[in-house]
């Protein structure tokens, strides 16, 4: 009662002083929704990861949609409206305090920290059960969607053990044995390894799976069946280059629409559903130092959370938890020289450096690449910062042994930096405590500070799911 008077004073000086009021108002409203909660059991989880997702990322994608459209972010929204419960998450893995996405994954899926590159597999080759498996033991519908491949390490991290990360293949093979409700994401190679012979997709429909790999295939499907959707060979294209592509934005469906359609699906399961939502190429975009990417592809994870949370509100029985599995990079906004205006040239560009990238090839002319920048960024780089990138590209090898890993996007990203005030702090991932926010049943009881493996423990509980696996 002390914390209401609290509110309704501060409210009234406020409203003395003519500000502030909406605010307040908004957070003792959210105040009382979130007590609402508490008699309540999670009979849904909707768990968001942004993955690589450093602090630096999160506020800008919010500075950007501010400039934008005047909203912000939907994540920082729900701050602003003091609707979450918020958290630092301790990320270690068995074997460093800086974790990779299989051994994050696999310590909110499994429960147990283990070593980097394993999915729920301890050092004498011992499997923890994954919480999607417990889920779908209890009778709940289970399901995961991303932008990389859905065999990928978070989303398996939540379903399958592994002694490596690297096996997609196999992992392929394991959802088919498991029969998830609905598996969406990119990864066709590893479900058609033609150069072996083994394509697991007709297995897949022999067995009962709608299997789709257009969007409007997605949105045909129906709840009767289980749903596997794969929409490109590896990771689905960044969503700077989905959104300016129309046969790319007609055919691949974006995060939010993944995740609206798989919601969509599991609904209306009596016993309810669990649904992971990645944001996997985050990660990859921090890896390449790619700003336009990073930014655009963050934006499409913030606008999978409104969905989640549009759900939420309305359902009052689901718990969506958004988070990150581990920093990368430290991209930030820095200080200089009209750098508000700088950040702004990300507005109008219409390319991610790495599909810039996939089309300049050794002995690309100068003309071209200074072109293709312009065109595709809407940066003019200087003349001999073009000739210096030209040089990077004749130095690879001949194609055959093309390592995109090799090219030169540091280079490039500092040179883009100048442009958009946008710097990296590396190329790896950082050992950050990472962002936790919560939202509905169970939401409370969510501490200030948590170690990863608390989460396993944390959503069984929120479902009132007795861990007897
Ligand atoms: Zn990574």
């Amino acid at each position: 009662m002390k914390r209401r008077t609290f509110f309704k004073d501060t409210a009234l000086a406020s409203a003395a002083l003519g500000f502030l009021l909406p605010t307040v108002s908004q957070g003792l409203e959210a105040e009382e929704t979130a007590w609402s909660y508490r008699k309540k059991k999670a009979k849904n989880i909707i768990f968001l990861v942004s993955d690589g997702m450093s602090i630096g990322t999160l506020t800008m994608s919010d500075v950007f949609l501010r400039a934008k459209n005047g909203t912000g972010s939907n994540w920082l929204g729900l701050y602003r409206q003091n609707k979450v419960k918020r958290a630092l998450m301790d990320m270690a893995s068995a074997s460093s305090v800086i974790t990779d996405s299989a051994a994050a994954s696999s310590s909110w899926g499994g429960g147990v920290r283990v070593k980097n590159g394993r999915l729920n597999t301890g050092d004498n080759g011992e499997e923890y059960m994954p919480v999607w498996q417990k889920f779908k033991k209890v009778g709940k519908k289970v399901g995961c969607v991303t932008t990389v491949p859905i065999t990928h390490a978070t989303p398996a991290g939540f379903c399958v053990s592994s002694k490596s990360r690297g096996e997609q293949s196999e992992i392929a093979a394991k959802y088919l044995e498991l029969r998830f409700d609905v598996m969406m994401g990119g990864g066709e190679k590893y479900f058609n390894q033609k150069e072996k012979g083994i394509d697991l997709f007709p297995q897949y429909i022999n067995s009962g799976f709608q299997v789709v790999n257009t969007k409007s295939q997605m949105l045909e499907t129906n709840s009767q069946k289980p749903v596997l959707g794969v929409f490109d060979v590896e990771g689905l294209p960044y969503e700077i280059d989905r959104l300016n592509d129309n046969t790319l934005r007609q055919n691949i469906p974006s995060l939010a629409e993944m995740t609206e359609k798989a919601i969509g699906l599991m609904k209306d399961h009596k016993a309810g559903f669990c649904l992971q939502v990645e944001g996997g190429k985050v990660d990859w975009a921090a890896h390449a130092n790619d700003a336009p990417a990073l930014i655009y592809d963050q934006v499409a994870f913030d606008e999978a959370v409104k969905v989640a949370i549009d759900f939420a509100e309305k359902d009052g029985e689901t718990l969506v938890i958004i988070t990150t599995d581990h920093g990368n990079a430290n991209p930030g906004l820095y200080y200089g020289k009209d750098a508000d205006k700088k950040f702004e040239t990300l507005f109008s560009m219409k390319q991610s450096t790495s599909l810039l990238f996939s089309l300049t090839k050794k002995g690309e002319s100068f003309e071209t690449l200074k072109e293709r920048i312009m065109v595709g960024q809407r940066c003019a780089f200087e003349d001999d910062e073009v000739k210096m990138l030209i040089k990077k590209f004749d130095e690879q090898p001949d194609s055959g042994t093309y390592n995109e890993y090799k090219l030169p996007y540091e280079l490039y990203a500092n040179i883009l930096r100048k442009h958009t005030n946008i710097h990296f702090g590396g190329t790896d991932h950082s050992a950050d405590f990472t962002e936790l926010a919560m939202f509905g049943p169970g939401s409370h009881k969510l501490p200030a500070f948590i170690k990863n493996t608390d989460l396993h423990h944390f959503m069984l509980e929120a479902a009132e799911v007795e861990n007897k696996f």
